[in-house]
């Protein structure tokens, strides 16, 4: 199958996840998690009507953006990322995902303003208390953002979570609706600083459980772009 036929298909499946929830298909956007793909790849993702992607890797990221790899759709960054590496990102994601400590969200607020932007983003929260995973607290979540409006130059859009991989489907969706009620509760609130509108969670095996919960965006890079091949990943 190319890209293009098995974006057809995430598409309809969205639609029909959608339509189960009783939701309106066009509220979820479909990102093309673009890691270990070259820039053709990502381009035929993009012509195929992906919404955004996401990368993982900074270096990947720089090397594919001066490619020219994701012109037509903004990209997105979606794995950890490192202090130090933060002027590389800031500015050039729309939206970085992935901010799984205060010590990063500080220092992309820093470098944003450095750049005279305001930086989007989502906090990444480790929803199965995994120990192998970064991320914040569910319960962490309400004191940070009583003191946001400290960090005038991020916007907060909402929730990340990568849940423990599954074996049957209907596995996470527990965790799902966690993320979905936190959303509600904080959207009650008023903060500084704070829009949520997206609840970035569901991949390649879990999407439709995600859309039923409340999902805004999924992340889906496998059954988009086939397996990735790891080997190459430990050469480098
Ligand atoms: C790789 C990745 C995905 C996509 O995973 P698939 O199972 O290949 O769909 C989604 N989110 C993040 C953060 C990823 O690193």
């Amino acid at each position: 199958m190319s890209i293009a036929e098995n974006v057809a298909k995430i598409r309809a499946q969205m639609e029909q996840a959608a339509r189960a929830a009783g939701r309106d298909p066009s509220e979820i956007k479909l990102c093309a998690a673009t890691k270990m793909n070259d820039a053709q790849a990502v381009r035929e993702a993009i012509a195929a009507g992906v919404d955004c992607c996401g990368e993982n890797r900074v270096q990947e990221l720089v090397e594919k953006y001066s490619q020219g790899a994701y012109e037509g759709a903004p990209v997105h960054f979606i794995g950890h990322l490192q202090t130090n590496k933060v002027k590389q990102v800031v500015g050039k994601a729309d939206l970085i995902q992935s901010v799984d400590s205060l010590h990063l969200l500080k220092a992309i607020d820093a470098e944003a303003k450095k750049q005279g932007i305001r930086q989007n983003i989502l906090l990444e929260i480790n929803i199965g208390l995994e120990e192998s995973k970064s991320g914040f607290l569910l319960t962490e979540i309400p004191e940070i953002l009583e003191n946001i409006s400290t960090y005038s130059n991020i916007c907060v859009r909402g929730f990340m979570a990568i849940p423990p991989i599954s074996r049957n489907s209907g596995d996470n969706l527990k965790f799902f609706q966690k993320i979905l009620h936190l959303s509600v509760d904080i959207k009650g609130k008023k903060y500084d600083n704070v829009m949520v509108d997206c609840l970035s969670m569901g991949m390649s095996n879990d999407f439709m459980d995600a859309i039923y919960s409340g999902s805004t965006m999924i992340r889906v890079g496998t059954a988009i772009f086939g397996p990735r091949d790891y080997a190459v990943i430990h050469q480098s």
